[in-house]
């Protein structure tokens, strides 16, 4: 008979939407194949998912309709059996568009579930972003370049169907191997992206979790007050004034005051990493960024906030000095510190910090160009990151 499986795909909205449609429809025609029946659907539709705010879709299988229609009454599952990050950098938790602070990545993982990531990081790496569970779940790391498979511009690279493969790789009971490459065949009439699949199921390395490994930060909680405790009418509150920075004996520049608890990062897949030494304080970061997320230092030179960033690369593309930005993959980062600050305590360290992180730089996926393209790099990659990997 078998069991409902629910399966959730992490994704930058717009960015990575053609990817995470493609997974999710490629697990219901395979799970179709093995005689279940599923469903495939994304939380949003239109407007929330622009840019790179995080969206998810799902794909539900059920032994049978009646099982399924029992399982949607629910728009969402409150567990997964499979939570599936199509990109690294999402392991260091999401904030959707509809919800408000930040949420783990592998929230809805059920105990001895399984959280999908594609990535060229070793996964005692992964498992540092991602937030502690209070039991053991599986991490399946698929070794990948993160992928851009967007709405508009759709990088074929093949990430779709390895994911396809790894699954049914770690769940089994979902579909079998052979059910999902003959799905991959029929969909796509393309033997190579078989053999990626095949190649994934293959290479796809699984490690347990256990609750006392991962990211300690307790996530954001908060609850929602019944309707007697409800206000009159709806008042937002205001945002006091900012301040001046203080930096040991430094005081000056402003920081504006920023809402505590929306933490814009998670939509970013690249952070802008600034070289003090080069800035000529032309103030172009400063007045482009569109969600204000320069701070001014007491020396007129322009700091990151890295909490309200959104990793957009505007900051980068205006700056009129060359490598004075420049965006780095967000998986180098281990905390949001002030980088104006690191420089201040110690400028030659950061100077060597901010060349390794420009030596460390990963590549992101834009296309499957040749036969054994992504063999080699993947290779590379796994070989640079043994090291210190620009990582901080
Ligand atoms: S990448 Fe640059 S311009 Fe874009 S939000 Fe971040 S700081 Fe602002
Ligand atoms: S755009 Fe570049 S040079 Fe101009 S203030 Fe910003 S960091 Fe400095």
């Amino acid at each position: 008979m078998g069991r409902t499986v629910s399966v959730e795909i992490v994704y930058r909205g717009i960015f990575q939407k053609t990817l995470a449609k493609n997974i999710s429809r490629g697990v219901v025609l395979a799970a179709r194949r093995g005689g279940k029946v599923g469903i495939a659907f994304g939380r949003y539709g239109d407007s929330p998912e622009r840019n790179g705010v995080p969206a998810k879709n799902f794909a539900i299988v059920a032994p049978d309709q009646d099982e399924l229609e029992l399982s949607m009454a629910q728009y969402e599952p409150a567990e997964t059996d499979v939570t599936i990050a199509v990109d690294d950098t999402l392991c260091k938790g999401v904030e959707s568009w509809a919800w408000y602070g930040l949420q783990p990545i592998n929230q809805k993982v059920r105990p001895d579930g399984v959280l999908v990531v594609t990535s060229t990081l070793p996964a005692d790496a992964i498992v540092e972003f991602c937030h502690r569970k209070p039991f053991p779940y599986r991490l399946a790391v698929i070794p990948a370049i993160p992928s851009f498979s967007g709405l508009w511009v759709y990088k074929n690279d093949h990430t779709d169907v390895r994911v396809l493969g790894t699954l049914a790789k770690v769940c089994p009971e979902l579909v079998s191997l052979e059910a999902m490459l003959a799905a991959i065949k029929e969909e796509w009439k393309d033997d190579l992206k078989v053999t990626s699949a095949r190649r994934a199921y293959e290479q796809t390395e699984v490690r347990v979790v256990r609750p006392d490994e991962g990211n300690p930060e307790v996530p954001y909680t908060f609850t929602l007050p019944g309707w007697t405790a409800m206000r009159e009418g709806v008042t937002v509150e205001g945002m006091p004034l900012g301040a001046p920075m203080r930096v040991g004996g430094e005081v000056g520049g402003y920081r504006p005051a920023r809402n505590p608890y929306f933490k814009k990062f998670s939509t970013r897949t690249m952070r802008p990493v600034v070289d003090f030494e080069k800035c000529v304080k032309c103030t172009l970061c400063w007045l482009q960024c569109p969600d204000g997320c320069f701070d001014v230092t007491p020396e007129q030179t322009y700091d990151l906030n890295a909490d309200a960033c959104c990793g957009c690369g505007v900051c980068a593309a205006v700056c009129p000095v060359d490598d004075c930005i420049t965006m780095v993959n967000e998986a180098a980062f281990t905390d949001h510190r002030s980088q104006w600050e690191r420089y201040k305590a110690d400028p030659a360290a950061y100077a060597a910090w901010v060349r390794g992180m420009l030596a460390g730089q990963s590549e992101r996926s834009h296309g499957f160009r040749y036969r054994g393209q992504y063999q080699e790099q993947i290779a590379k990659l796994r070989a640079g990151a043994g090291g210190e990997g620009g990582g901080e």
